[in-house]
């Protein structure tokens, strides 16, 4: 945080410690810390984030806050879909980089929440690093991390266009939570602070790849956050050969990690599991499936894969889905299969790469 030197730090990010300290440091005003106060109400709770319009601050206060803070939203440059189905936004941060958020209205719970009236999926990176070989997202390499305020900002646009208060979050957009695993923690506490967004944790779930030390390290947080895993294959060779990152941390250290989740939080994660015509589909996976998650009580959120321009991938029949699923149920796993269009979550999100690319151009001209 800055003195006044110093450029002008993002207000939407820390919390009221850092804001009054930065206001110390930067404008050596008394009183600092009621008004880094009234300015986070301000902003979560009035949702203003314009310094002229934060009336009970002192006139030269305001005149001074943007020299000390930037206090700026993602700016939305594209809306797909309306109403009550699935929305997606395409926002353009303060470097021009585009990344998508996704909303999805009364869709039912999906990782073990009580009830799910709206969900956004976030981007936590612009592009990805993990390459996975179905995926969109990875295919034209990692850019960068999104910054807390970015994070945080995806949630703070989307309510302030849709008019409407996110009840839950999944990080499934754009990018590896795990692999930005700072800025990932100091986002979720600014959305489940009572001074913050007021998301509670257990509305909050953060899918992974399977990056095994992260897993560890999420499990020793506090909060009662949630937890879902990319399985998407249920024996190594399968796994590896459409997840680079299993060659790093292979299924016995994963299904120990999520042990150690399940174990530390006494909570149930969730595996999701592309099902991919030709590579995972098939009956051996489906049992090592269960084997994986039966000893976990882990659910399974089968979701047909969505095809990606230029991927060879494809997704199985519906009989090939429904006989997959039926051999999880058998074996009394808790598993569901997705395949409402637009309401399949991970395939919205699954995507953002893709239709960052596409909307280039039209951003390149608004
Ligand atoms: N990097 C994290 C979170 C973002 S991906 C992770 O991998 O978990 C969100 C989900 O979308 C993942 O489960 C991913 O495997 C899935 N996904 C990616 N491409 C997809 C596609 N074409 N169809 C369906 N799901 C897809
Ligand atoms: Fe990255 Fe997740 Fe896509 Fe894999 S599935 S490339 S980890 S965003």
């Amino acid at each position: 945080m800055g003195g006044s030197q110093a450029l002008p730090a993002d207000l939407i990010g820390p919390g009221p410690d850092e804001v009054a300290a930065a206001l110390e440091a930067g404008l050596h005003i008394p009183g600092a810390r009621m008004r880094a106060g009234q300015l986070l109400q301000w902003v979560y709770g009035r949702r203003v984030f314009d310094f002229d319009r934060m009336t009970n601050l002192p006139a030269d206060l305001r005149g001074r806050l943007p020299g000390v803070f930037r206090l700026a939203l993602p700016e939305c440059v594209r809306v797909q879909g309306s109403g009550d189905s699935t929305r997606k936004y395409l926002f353009r941060m303060a470097d021009g980089q585009l990344v998508e958020s996704v909303l999805i209205p009364a869709s039912p719970a999906l990782y073990g929440e009580r009830s799910d009236r709206l969900t956004l999926c976030v981007s936590s990176q612009v592009g990805c690093a993990y390459g996975c070989k179905f995926c969109a997202s990875g295919l034209d390499g990692w850019k960068r991390n999104l910054t807390p305020g970015e994070i945080v900002g995806q949630v703070l646009a989307a309510e302030g266009l849709s008019g409407e208060r996110v009840s839950n979050l999944v990080f499934m957009g754009m990018g590896e939570p795990f692999a930005n695993f700072q800025n990932l923690l100091a986002a979720i506490r600014v959305l489940n602070a009572p001074w913050g967004c007021g998301i509670g944790a257990r509305r909050i779930t953060v899918s992974t790849s399977g990056l095994v030390p992260r897993i560890r390290d999420y499990a020793d947080q506090p909060l009662q956050l949630r937890l879902a895993i990319s399985l998407h294959g249920a024996t190594d060779d399968v796994r590896s050969r459409i997840m680079p990152v299993n060659a790093r941390y292979p299924l016995r250290e994963l299904t120990a990690a999520c042990a150690y989740f399940t174990h530390r939080k006494k909570q149930h994660i969730t595996f999701e599991f592309i099902l991919i015509d030709g590579v995972n589909c098939t009956p051996a996976q489906a049992a090592a499936l269960a084997a994986i998650a039966g000893p976990l009580r882990a659910k399974v959120n089968l979701i047909p894969y969505n095809s990606v321009p230029g991927l060879p991938w494809v997704r199985p029949s519906e009989t090939a889905q429904d006989t997959f699923l039926g051999l999880l149920r058998r074996k009394g796993i808790q598993a569901t299969l997705r395949r409402e269009k637009g309401h399949d979550i991970a395939a919205a999100c699954g995507q953002l790469r893709l239709q960052t690319a596409l909307s280039n151009e039209m951003a390149g001209a608004a």
